[in-house]
Protein backbone atom coordinates (compact mmCIF):
# COMPACT_ATOMS: atom_id res chain seq x y z
CA UNK A 1 0.00 0.00 0.00
CA UNK A 2 0.94 3.09 -1.14
CA UNK A 3 1.97 5.53 2.19
CA UNK A 4 -0.39 8.33 2.16
CA UNK A 5 1.00 9.54 5.64
CA UNK A 6 3.96 11.66 6.11
CA UNK A 7 5.37 10.92 8.45
CA UNK A 8 4.64 7.65 7.25
CA UNK A 9 2.03 5.01 9.40
CA UNK A 10 4.86 2.94 11.01
CA UNK A 11 6.64 5.68 11.97
CA UNK A 12 3.64 7.31 13.20
CA UNK A 13 3.01 4.65 15.67
CA UNK A 14 6.90 4.29 16.42
CA UNK A 15 6.61 7.67 17.53
CA UNK A 16 4.03 7.55 19.71
CA UNK A 17 5.58 4.77 21.50
CA UNK A 18 8.68 6.63 22.22
CA UNK A 19 6.90 10.03 23.25
CA UNK A 20 5.35 7.35 25.95
CA UNK A 21 8.62 6.45 26.66
CA UNK A 22 10.07 10.15 27.40
CA UNK A 23 7.59 10.78 29.56
CA UNK A 24 7.12 7.91 31.75
CA UNK A 25 10.40 6.49 31.56
CA UNK A 26 10.03 3.03 32.27
CA UNK A 27 12.96 0.73 32.91
CA UNK A 28 11.97 -1.98 31.38
CA UNK A 29 10.60 -2.52 28.02
CA UNK A 30 9.52 -5.77 25.82
CA UNK A 31 8.07 -5.80 22.79
CA UNK A 32 6.24 -7.87 21.77
CA UNK A 33 6.17 -8.86 17.81
CA UNK A 34 9.63 -6.67 17.30
CA UNK A 35 9.82 -8.09 13.35
CA UNK A 36 13.15 -6.84 12.22
CA UNK A 37 13.47 -4.82 15.39
CA UNK A 38 12.70 -1.35 13.94
CA UNK A 39 10.98 -0.13 17.17
CA UNK A 40 13.84 -1.41 19.26
CA UNK A 41 16.36 0.42 17.10
CA UNK A 42 14.54 4.05 18.03
CA UNK A 43 14.43 2.82 21.78
CA UNK A 44 17.81 1.90 22.34
CA UNK A 45 18.65 5.36 22.08
CA UNK A 46 16.32 6.16 25.45
CA UNK A 47 18.66 5.34 28.03
CA UNK A 48 15.97 5.47 30.89
CA UNK A 49 15.53 2.16 29.48
CA UNK A 50 17.82 -0.66 31.52
CA UNK A 51 16.54 -4.04 29.82
CA UNK A 52 15.50 -3.66 26.31
CA UNK A 53 13.38 -7.03 24.73
CA UNK A 54 12.26 -8.06 21.51
CA UNK A 55 9.84 -11.15 20.90
CA UNK A 56 8.84 -12.75 17.35
CA UNK A 57 7.93 -15.98 15.92
CA UNK A 58 9.76 -15.12 13.19
CA UNK A 59 13.69 -15.40 14.27
CA UNK A 60 14.50 -15.20 10.58
CA UNK A 61 13.33 -11.92 10.80
CA UNK A 62 14.75 -10.83 14.23
CA UNK A 63 18.01 -11.97 12.57
CA UNK A 64 17.84 -9.60 9.50
CA UNK A 65 19.07 -6.37 11.65
CA UNK A 66 19.49 -7.64 15.34
CA UNK A 67 23.53 -6.96 14.90
CA UNK A 68 22.31 -3.09 14.35
CA UNK A 69 21.43 -3.41 18.09
CA UNK A 70 25.53 -3.43 19.05
CA UNK A 71 26.40 -0.81 20.66
CA UNK A 72 28.75 2.25 18.63
CA UNK A 73 32.14 2.94 18.83
CA UNK A 74 30.51 6.39 20.62
CA UNK A 75 29.40 3.61 23.47
CA UNK A 76 32.86 2.48 24.36
CA UNK A 77 34.89 5.81 23.42
CA UNK A 78 32.29 7.71 26.07
CA UNK A 79 30.73 5.05 27.99
CA UNK A 80 28.03 7.11 30.53
CA UNK A 81 26.05 5.78 34.12
CA UNK A 82 23.86 4.33 31.94
CA UNK A 83 23.25 0.85 31.79
CA UNK A 84 21.04 -1.02 28.97
CA UNK A 85 20.72 -4.51 28.28
CA UNK A 86 19.07 -5.95 24.98
CA UNK A 87 17.89 -9.28 24.56
CA UNK A 88 16.20 -11.22 21.61
CA UNK A 89 14.00 -14.23 22.01
CA UNK A 90 12.03 -16.36 19.28
CA UNK A 91 8.67 -17.23 20.68
CA UNK A 92 5.20 -17.19 20.61
CA UNK A 93 2.82 -14.27 22.37
CA UNK A 94 0.94 -16.83 23.26
CA UNK A 95 3.08 -19.13 25.39
CA UNK A 96 4.18 -18.08 28.38
CA UNK A 97 8.03 -16.99 29.49
CA UNK A 98 9.19 -16.20 32.87
CA UNK A 99 11.90 -13.51 31.90
CA UNK A 100 9.49 -11.52 30.16
CA UNK A 101 7.58 -11.00 34.07
CA UNK A 102 7.81 -7.31 36.09
CA UNK A 103 8.25 -5.36 32.44
CA UNK A 104 6.99 -1.33 32.88
CA UNK A 105 6.11 -1.05 29.44
CA UNK A 106 5.05 -3.88 26.69
CA UNK A 107 4.27 -2.46 23.19
CA UNK A 108 2.29 -4.80 20.75
CA UNK A 109 2.61 -2.65 17.58
CA UNK A 110 0.50 -4.09 14.36
CA UNK A 111 0.56 -7.90 16.19
CA UNK A 112 -2.66 -9.00 17.24
CA UNK A 113 -4.62 -8.86 14.15
CA UNK A 114 -1.89 -11.56 12.87
CA UNK A 115 -3.58 -14.17 15.39
CA UNK A 116 -6.55 -16.57 15.31
CA UNK A 117 -8.77 -15.06 17.93
CA UNK A 118 -8.30 -18.00 19.90
CA UNK A 119 -4.85 -16.73 19.91
CA UNK A 120 -5.77 -13.23 20.85
CA UNK A 121 -7.63 -14.82 24.09
CA UNK A 122 -4.13 -16.65 25.09
CA UNK A 123 -1.99 -13.27 23.81
CA UNK A 124 -4.48 -11.39 26.53
CA UNK A 125 -3.60 -13.95 29.30
CA UNK A 126 -0.38 -14.22 28.82
CA UNK A 127 0.13 -10.16 28.58
CA UNK A 128 -2.30 -9.49 31.07
CA UNK A 129 -2.24 -12.36 33.54
CA UNK A 130 0.94 -13.67 33.47
CA UNK A 131 3.43 -10.46 32.24
CA UNK A 132 1.61 -8.10 34.31
CA UNK A 133 3.27 -5.21 33.53
CA UNK A 134 2.82 -1.48 34.70
CA UNK A 135 1.48 -0.67 31.45
CA UNK A 136 0.77 -1.49 27.39
CA UNK A 137 0.72 -0.20 23.99
CA UNK A 138 -1.74 -2.32 21.72
CA UNK A 139 -2.22 -1.23 18.35
CA UNK A 140 -4.03 -2.54 15.63
CA UNK A 141 -5.99 -1.72 12.34
CA UNK A 142 -8.82 0.05 12.07
CA UNK A 143 -11.13 -1.52 9.94
CA UNK A 144 -13.63 1.52 9.49
CA UNK A 145 -10.81 3.26 7.89
CA UNK A 146 -10.57 1.07 4.85
CA UNK A 147 -13.09 2.53 2.57
CA UNK A 148 -11.33 5.49 2.50
CA UNK A 149 -8.01 3.02 0.84
CA UNK A 150 -11.03 1.97 -0.99
CA UNK A 151 -11.08 -1.44 0.19
CA UNK A 152 -13.99 -1.44 2.04
CA UNK A 153 -14.28 -5.32 1.97
CA UNK A 154 -10.55 -6.09 2.07
CA UNK A 155 -7.98 -6.11 5.14
CA UNK A 156 -4.69 -4.50 4.84
CA UNK A 157 -2.77 -7.19 4.59
CA UNK A 158 -2.71 -10.82 3.73
CA UNK A 159 -1.95 -12.31 6.78
CA UNK A 160 -4.54 -10.26 8.96
CA UNK A 161 -6.97 -12.40 10.91
CA UNK A 162 -9.19 -9.81 11.31
CA UNK A 163 -9.60 -6.30 11.33
CA UNK A 164 -11.11 -4.40 14.08
CA UNK A 165 -13.89 -1.62 14.21
CA UNK A 166 -13.56 0.89 16.83
CA UNK A 167 -16.47 -0.29 18.84
CA UNK A 168 -14.78 -4.62 18.62
CA UNK A 169 -11.20 -3.57 19.69
CA UNK A 170 -13.04 -1.00 22.52
CA UNK A 171 -14.86 -4.28 23.86
CA UNK A 172 -11.92 -6.75 23.17
CA UNK A 173 -9.98 -3.94 25.31
CA UNK A 174 -12.59 -3.43 28.39
CA UNK A 175 -13.14 -7.43 28.45
CA UNK A 176 -9.30 -7.20 29.19
CA UNK A 177 -9.36 -4.65 31.74
CA UNK A 178 -11.87 -6.06 34.15
CA UNK A 179 -10.26 -9.71 34.10
CA UNK A 180 -7.34 -8.41 34.63
CA UNK A 181 -7.07 -5.22 36.16
CA UNK A 182 -6.33 -2.83 33.85
CA UNK A 183 -7.52 0.24 32.71
CA UNK A 184 -7.15 1.82 29.04
CA UNK A 185 -7.45 4.94 27.05
CA UNK A 186 -8.11 4.90 23.40
CA UNK A 187 -6.39 6.78 20.82
CA UNK A 188 -4.59 6.26 17.67
CA UNK A 189 -2.30 7.69 14.89
CA UNK A 190 -2.91 8.43 11.00
CA UNK A 191 -5.38 11.32 11.33
CA UNK A 192 -8.30 11.11 8.19
CA UNK A 193 -8.82 14.04 6.16
CA UNK A 194 -10.54 17.08 7.49
CA UNK A 195 -14.46 16.49 8.82
CA UNK A 196 -13.74 12.86 8.38
CA UNK A 197 -11.82 11.58 11.77
CA UNK A 198 -15.10 11.44 13.65
CA UNK A 199 -16.88 9.10 10.98
CA UNK A 200 -14.03 6.70 10.36
CA UNK A 201 -11.32 7.26 13.45
CA UNK A 202 -7.66 6.83 13.27
CA UNK A 203 -6.19 4.29 10.68
CA UNK A 204 -4.14 2.84 13.63
CA UNK A 205 -6.02 2.49 16.46
CA UNK A 206 -4.05 2.37 19.86
CA UNK A 207 -5.24 1.01 23.86
CA UNK A 208 -2.95 2.58 26.37
CA UNK A 209 -3.33 0.72 29.52
CA UNK A 210 -2.01 0.71 32.86
CA UNK A 211 -2.35 -1.35 35.57
CA UNK A 212 -4.67 -1.03 38.58
CA UNK A 213 -3.19 0.02 41.72
CA UNK A 214 -3.70 -3.01 44.28
CA UNK A 215 -2.82 -5.23 41.47
CA UNK A 216 -0.05 -7.86 41.95
CA UNK A 217 2.59 -7.57 39.36
CA UNK A 218 5.04 -9.46 37.89
CA UNK A 219 7.51 -9.78 39.79
CA UNK A 220 5.38 -10.23 43.09
CA UNK A 221 4.22 -13.44 42.82
CA UNK A 222 5.37 -16.49 44.28
CA UNK A 223 5.54 -20.28 44.66
CA UNK A 224 3.78 -22.05 41.36
CA UNK A 225 3.38 -18.68 39.45
CA UNK A 226 7.09 -18.47 39.73
CA UNK A 227 8.45 -21.47 38.22
CA UNK A 228 10.90 -20.66 36.12
CA UNK A 229 9.32 -21.29 32.66
CA UNK A 230 11.64 -20.18 29.97
CA UNK A 231 9.74 -21.61 26.94
CA UNK A 232 11.09 -18.35 24.16
CA UNK A 233 14.86 -19.31 22.61
CA UNK A 234 17.30 -16.26 22.99
CA UNK A 235 18.90 -15.09 19.88
CA UNK A 236 20.95 -12.37 21.05
CA UNK A 237 21.82 -10.31 23.82
CA UNK A 238 24.21 -7.52 24.60
CA UNK A 239 25.41 -5.40 27.57
CA UNK A 240 26.40 -1.62 26.83
CA UNK A 241 29.31 -0.21 28.54
CA UNK A 242 28.78 1.43 31.30
CA UNK A 243 30.62 3.24 34.16
CA UNK A 244 28.95 0.69 36.61
CA UNK A 245 31.39 -1.35 35.79
CA UNK A 246 34.34 -1.13 37.65
CA UNK A 247 36.72 -2.01 34.64
CA UNK A 248 35.13 0.40 32.28
CA UNK A 249 35.45 3.15 35.04
CA UNK A 250 38.74 2.45 35.69
CA UNK A 251 39.66 2.40 31.75
CA UNK A 252 38.14 6.30 31.60
CA UNK A 253 39.96 7.64 34.36
CA UNK A 254 43.00 6.39 34.11
CA UNK A 255 42.88 7.39 30.73
CA UNK A 256 41.71 11.08 31.77
CA UNK A 257 44.46 11.28 33.83
CA UNK A 258 47.35 10.38 31.47
CA UNK A 259 46.01 12.52 29.23
CA UNK A 260 45.72 15.63 31.65
CA UNK A 261 49.44 14.66 33.44
CA UNK A 262 50.98 14.43 30.18
CA UNK A 263 49.72 18.02 28.89
CA UNK A 264 50.74 19.58 32.35
CA UNK A 265 54.00 17.43 31.92
CA UNK A 266 55.25 18.76 28.51
CA UNK A 267 53.25 22.39 29.10
CA UNK A 268 56.01 22.54 31.97
CA UNK A 269 59.16 20.85 29.95
CA UNK A 270 58.43 23.58 26.94
CA UNK A 271 58.62 26.41 29.16
CA UNK A 272 61.74 25.43 30.40
CA UNK A 273 63.33 24.64 27.35
CA UNK A 274 61.85 28.18 25.53
CA UNK A 275 59.96 26.08 23.33
CA UNK A 276 56.13 26.47 25.11
CA UNK A 277 53.31 26.19 22.85
CA UNK A 278 50.61 28.35 23.72
CA UNK A 279 47.95 25.77 22.48
CA UNK A 280 48.75 23.71 25.76
CA UNK A 281 48.32 26.36 28.09
CA UNK A 282 45.58 26.98 26.80
CA UNK A 283 43.95 23.57 26.26
CA UNK A 284 44.32 23.51 30.26
CA UNK A 285 42.90 27.13 30.49
CA UNK A 286 39.75 25.63 28.60
CA UNK A 287 39.00 24.10 32.40
CA UNK A 288 40.08 26.01 34.66
CA UNK A 289 41.53 29.20 33.12
CA UNK A 290 45.36 29.73 34.17
CA UNK A 291 44.79 29.51 37.40
CA UNK A 292 44.84 25.67 37.22
CA UNK A 293 48.45 26.13 35.05
CA UNK A 294 49.59 28.49 37.76
CA UNK A 295 48.06 26.09 40.54
CA UNK A 296 49.72 22.79 39.18
CA UNK A 297 53.30 25.11 39.05
CA UNK A 298 52.70 25.68 42.59
CA UNK A 299 52.21 22.37 43.46
CA UNK A 300 54.86 21.20 41.18
CA UNK A 301 57.64 23.37 42.90
CA UNK A 302 56.47 21.62 46.24
CA UNK A 303 57.42 18.64 45.24
CA UNK A 304 61.02 20.32 44.41
CA UNK A 305 62.85 17.87 46.37
CA UNK A 306 64.19 14.70 45.01
CA UNK A 307 65.97 13.43 47.30
CA UNK A 308 63.58 14.14 49.88
CA UNK A 309 60.64 13.15 48.34
CA UNK A 310 62.43 10.03 47.17
CA UNK A 311 63.84 9.28 50.62
CA UNK A 312 66.45 7.58 48.32
CA UNK A 313 69.93 8.45 48.61
CA UNK A 314 71.40 9.08 44.90
CA UNK A 315 73.68 9.88 42.82
CA UNK A 316 74.05 13.32 41.69
CA UNK A 317 70.33 13.53 39.67
CA UNK A 318 72.03 17.10 38.41
CA UNK A 319 74.50 14.93 36.73
CA UNK A 320 73.07 11.84 35.80
CA UNK A 321 69.98 11.16 33.83
CA UNK A 322 70.04 7.36 35.41
CA UNK A 323 70.89 7.65 38.75
CA UNK A 324 71.71 4.63 40.41
CA UNK A 325 70.25 3.29 43.95
CA UNK A 326 72.38 1.19 46.38
CA UNK A 327 70.90 -0.26 49.95
CA UNK A 328 71.63 -3.43 51.65
CA UNK A 329 69.59 -6.63 52.20
CA UNK A 330 68.19 -8.78 54.40
CA UNK A 331 70.99 -10.88 53.76
CA UNK A 332 73.66 -8.33 54.33
CA UNK A 333 74.42 -7.48 50.62
CA UNK A 334 74.42 -4.72 48.34
CA UNK A 335 72.03 -4.42 45.80
CA UNK A 336 71.36 -1.46 43.52
CA UNK A 337 68.87 -0.54 41.36
CA UNK A 338 69.06 2.56 38.49
CA UNK A 339 67.02 5.09 38.48
CA UNK A 340 65.53 7.18 35.94
CA UNK A 341 64.01 10.87 36.10
CA UNK A 342 60.68 11.62 35.57
CA UNK A 343 58.25 14.31 36.52
CA UNK A 344 56.15 14.20 39.14
CA UNK A 345 52.42 15.46 38.89
CA UNK A 346 50.07 16.12 42.16
CA UNK A 347 46.55 13.96 41.87
CA UNK A 348 44.97 17.08 43.49
CA UNK A 349 46.16 19.72 41.00
CA UNK A 350 44.83 17.34 38.05
CA UNK A 351 41.60 16.86 40.29
CA UNK A 352 41.08 20.07 40.14
CA UNK A 353 41.61 21.04 36.69
CA UNK A 354 39.75 18.17 35.32
CA UNK A 355 36.27 17.87 36.11
CA UNK A 356 35.84 14.91 35.07
CA UNK A 357 37.85 13.39 37.27
CA UNK A 358 35.91 14.39 40.14
CA UNK A 359 32.25 13.79 38.05
CA UNK A 360 33.77 9.83 37.90
CA UNK A 361 35.80 9.12 41.28
CA UNK A 362 33.90 10.88 43.50
CA UNK A 363 36.66 12.05 45.88
CA UNK A 364 40.20 12.21 45.60
CA UNK A 365 40.81 9.44 48.17
CA UNK A 366 38.74 7.34 45.20
CA UNK A 367 40.68 8.34 42.49
CA UNK A 368 44.00 7.51 44.08
CA UNK A 369 42.29 3.96 45.43
CA UNK A 370 41.48 3.54 41.48
CA UNK A 371 44.39 4.30 40.43
CA UNK A 372 47.02 3.00 43.20
CA UNK A 373 45.55 -0.78 41.55
CA UNK A 374 46.54 0.41 37.75
CA UNK A 375 49.43 -1.13 36.09
CA UNK A 376 49.71 2.00 33.71
CA UNK A 377 49.78 4.44 36.46
CA UNK A 378 53.17 4.98 38.36
CA UNK A 379 52.17 6.74 41.58
CA UNK A 380 54.65 8.56 43.74
CA UNK A 381 55.30 6.62 46.99
CA UNK A 382 52.35 8.59 49.51
CA UNK A 383 50.45 8.19 46.25
CA UNK A 384 49.58 11.59 45.75
CA UNK A 385 51.02 12.59 42.68
CA UNK A 386 51.21 10.79 39.36
CA UNK A 387 55.05 10.12 38.13
CA UNK A 388 55.47 10.24 34.57
CA UNK A 389 58.37 9.50 32.31
CA UNK A 390 60.61 13.07 31.24
CA UNK A 391 60.54 11.93 27.57
CA UNK A 392 62.46 14.94 27.02
CA UNK A 393 65.79 12.66 28.17
CA UNK A 394 67.04 12.31 24.85
CA UNK A 395 67.55 15.97 24.53
CA UNK A 396 70.80 17.25 25.05
CA UNK A 397 72.21 16.47 28.23
CA UNK A 398 73.67 19.19 29.29
CA UNK A 399 71.10 21.19 28.66
CA UNK A 400 68.46 19.15 30.21
CA UNK A 401 70.64 19.24 33.40
CA UNK A 402 71.17 22.63 33.34
CA UNK A 403 67.46 22.91 33.28
CA UNK A 404 67.15 20.71 36.09
CA UNK A 405 69.61 22.49 37.99
CA UNK A 406 67.08 25.92 37.05
CA UNK A 407 63.85 24.08 37.79
CA UNK A 408 62.04 25.40 40.23
CA UNK A 409 59.28 22.16 39.23
CA UNK A 410 59.11 18.87 40.11
CA UNK A 411 61.83 16.52 39.20
CA UNK A 412 62.38 13.64 41.26
CA UNK A 413 63.89 10.18 40.57
CA UNK A 414 62.41 6.66 41.45
CA UNK A 415 63.31 3.77 40.02
CA UNK A 416 62.56 2.07 36.86
CA UNK A 417 60.27 -1.01 38.01
CA UNK A 418 58.13 -0.73 40.26
CA UNK A 419 57.93 1.55 42.74
CA UNK A 420 56.18 -0.87 46.16
CA UNK A 421 59.18 -3.05 45.35
CA UNK A 422 61.78 -0.23 45.68
CA UNK A 423 59.95 1.25 48.58
CA UNK A 424 60.10 -1.84 50.31
CA UNK A 425 64.04 -2.61 49.69
CA UNK A 426 64.82 1.13 50.82
N1 LIG B 1 5.74 -4.51 15.43
C1 LIG B 1 6.38 -4.36 14.16
C2 LIG B 1 6.67 -2.93 13.88
O1 LIG B 1 6.12 -2.07 14.54
O2 LIG B 1 7.50 -2.63 13.00
C3 LIG B 1 5.57 -4.92 13.03
C4 LIG B 1 4.92 -6.19 13.34
S1 LIG B 1 4.54 -7.19 11.95
C5 LIG B 1 3.27 -6.37 11.18
C6 LIG B 1 3.83 -8.54 12.80
C7 LIG B 1 4.84 -9.40 13.47
O3 LIG B 1 4.19 -10.26 14.40
C8 LIG B 1 5.61 -10.27 12.51
O4 LIG B 1 6.98 -10.05 12.62
C9 LIG B 1 5.23 -11.67 12.94
O5 LIG B 1 6.28 -12.59 12.77
C10 LIG B 1 4.89 -11.47 14.39
N2 LIG B 1 4.04 -12.52 14.96
C11 LIG B 1 2.97 -13.13 14.41
N3 LIG B 1 2.45 -14.04 15.25
C12 LIG B 1 3.21 -14.01 16.37
C13 LIG B 1 3.18 -14.72 17.59
N4 LIG B 1 2.27 -15.66 17.85
N5 LIG B 1 4.11 -14.44 18.52
C14 LIG B 1 5.04 -13.51 18.28
N6 LIG B 1 5.11 -12.80 17.14
C15 LIG B 1 4.22 -13.05 16.19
Amino acid sequence: MVSVFSPPLHRQRHQFVIDFVKRNKPKKVVDLGCSECGLLQKLKFHREIELLVGVDINGANIKKKMHGLAPMSTDYLQPSFDQLRIELYQGSVTQEDARLRGFDLVTSIELIEHLTLADVERFSKVVFGYMIPVAVIVSTPNFEFNHLFHQPAGFRHSDHKFEWTRAEFKSWALKVCLEYGYEVEFTGVGQAPPGQQDRVGFCSQIGVFRRLEGRQDGNMLSGDDAEDLFSYTLLYSINYPSLHNNNILQRVLVSEVLYWAEKMKRNWIEEKTGERDDTLALCCAEWEGEECLRASKQHMEMEDKPTAACGAEMKNPEEHHESELFWTNGDGQQESRKLHRCVSVPLAVLWSCCPKLSDLSGSLSNLRHILMNDPEVKLSQDGSAVLLNDQEQDLDEEEEARDLEDSGYAVCSVSAETEEDWEKNV
